[in-house]
C-alpha cells in the first residue's frame, strides 16, 4: 500500500506530526472496508446523529446508540452495542446525559471521541425549575423543603458536575458544537476535509438562520414564561431571554412534588401563562393533569433528544422551527 498516494499532500505534513501516518492509512482502510468504504461514525443520541450526518454527509456511515423513540436520558447500553463500540472510525456523544454510554466509550480504546461538551460552554441550569420561588408571601417559605426535595433528585440525574446538558437547543451553542465535530471529522478523515469543511459551513448557516429567526420571532410576546415537562430548555430559555419553569427536573422521569405543581399553578396565574408543553419521548400524564386543573392549554415542544414519525418535523431544523411556532403561540407573539 502506498501511504502517500491515500493522503493528499496538503494534509501529509499534518499526518506525519501525530507519527502515526502509516498506522492510521491501514485502519482506516480496514474501517473503511467494514462501513463500506466510509469512516464509521458512532453517535451517542439524535442531536449528535444530525451533526455527524449533515457534516459528514456521504463520506460517514453513522450508528446511533439511542433508538428512536428511546429515551436517551441515561440510556442503558446491551452489551452488544458496547462491544460495537470499539469498531467506530469516531464516536460523537454528549457527556454527561448518558453515564452508561460515557464508561463504555472510556473503555472502547476508540482514539477519536468528540465530547460535544468541551466544543461550548457549559452553564447549570439545574435548579432553575424553582428558581424563581419566594416572591412576596411569607408563606411560600412553607414550600421550599419540599422544593429542595425535588432539587435533590435533580442534581443526581444532572451530569456529575452538574452543568445542564441540553446545549443543542441554543442554535448558537449548537453551531458551535457543530464546528468541532467538523473539525474532528477532517482530522480523522483528511481526505475528505474539504467536504466536511464545506458542510460544516453550510450547517452553520442553517443554525445561524434558526437562530435569527428564534430573536426575531420571540422578541415581542405577552409573556416570558414557558411550562415545560422536563428542564431541557434553560439554553434555550437563557439565549432568547425567557423563563423555563419545568414540572419536573433535568431527567423527564423524575416525578414532581405536590409543591412544585402547586407552584406552577401560581406562576401559571401570575405570568398569564396559556399553555403547558408536553413532548413526544416522555410522558405526558403531568402536564396535561396541571392543564386541566389550571385551566390551560397543551402543546408539544419537542426537546429533541429523539426523531420519530410522530415528531413535527424530519430533522433538527424542521422540528426547532415547529417549537418556534408552538413557543410563538404559547407565548402570545406579536
Ligand atoms: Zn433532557
Amino acid at each position: 500500500m502506498n501511504v502517500r498516494r491515500l493522503i493528499p499532500t496538503a494534509t501529509l505534513a499534518g499526518a506525519v506530526t501525530l507519527g502515526l501516518v502509516a498506522l492510521s492509512a491501514c485502519s482506516s482502510s480496514d474501517a473503511a472496508t467494514k462501513s463500506g468504504g466510509k469512516l464509521a461514525v458512532t453517535a451517542s443520541f439524535y442531536p449528535m446523529q444530525f451533526l455527524a450526518q449533515e457534516i459528514g454527509g456521504d463520506h460517514v456511515s453513522v450508528t446511533t446508540l439511542t433508538k428512536p423513540g428511546v429515551e436517551p436520558h441515561d440510556l442503558e447500553l446491551k452489551p452488544r452495542q458496547a462491544a460495537q463500540l470499539g469498531e467506530a472510525d469516531v464516536i460523537v456523544y454528549l457527556k454527561g446525559i448518558q453515564p452508561a454510554v460515557d464508561k463504555a466509550i472510556a473503555q472502547s480504546g476508540v482514539r477519536n471521541t468528540v465530547d460535544a461538551t468541551t466544543l461550548t460552554t457549559m452553564e447549570q441550569h439545574g435548579t432553575e425549575a424553582g428558581h424563581d420561588h419566594g416572591h412576596g408571601e411569607d408563606g411560600e417559605h412553607a414550600d421550599d423543603h419540599a422544593d429542595e426535595e425535588t432539587h435533590a433528585a435533580e442534581d443526581e440525574e444532572a451530569s456529575a458536575d452538574g452543568n445542564d446538558p441540553h446545549i443543542w437547543l441554543d442554535p448558537v451553542k449548537f453551531a458551535e458544537v457543530a464546528k468541532g465535530v467538523g473539525a474532528a471529522l477532517e482530522k480523522a478523515d483528511p481526505d475528505h476535509a474539504a467536504d466536511y469543511q464545506k458542510n460544516t459551513t453550510a450547517l452553520v448557516g442553517k443554525l445561524d438562520g434558526l437562530n435569527t429567526a428564534f430573536k426575531d420571532g420571540l422578541a415581542d410576546t405577552s409573556t416570558r414564561t414557558f411550562i415545560t415537562t422536563h428542564a431541557a430548555f434553560g439554553y434555550l430559555a437563557e439565549r432568547y431571554g425567557l423563563e423555563q419553569e419545568a414540572i419536573a427536573g433535568i431527567d423527564p422521569e423524575a416525578e414532581p412534588s405536590p409543591a412544585r405543581v402547586k407552584e406552577l399553578e401560581t406562576i401559571a396565574k401570575r405570568d398569564k401563562v396559556s399553555t403547558v408543553f408536553f413532548e413526544t419521548l416522555a410522558s405526558d400524564r403531568t402536564a396535561k393533569t396541571l392543564a386541566g386543573d389550571s385551566g390551560l392549554k397543551t402543546d408539544v415542544l419537542d426537546p429533541l433528544e429523539g426523531i420519530t414519525d410522530a415528531s413535527k418535523g424530519a430533522d433538527y431544523i424542521e422540528v426547532m422551527r415547529s417549537n418556534l411556532e408552538a413557543l410563538r403561540k404559547a407565548l402570545g407573539a406579536k
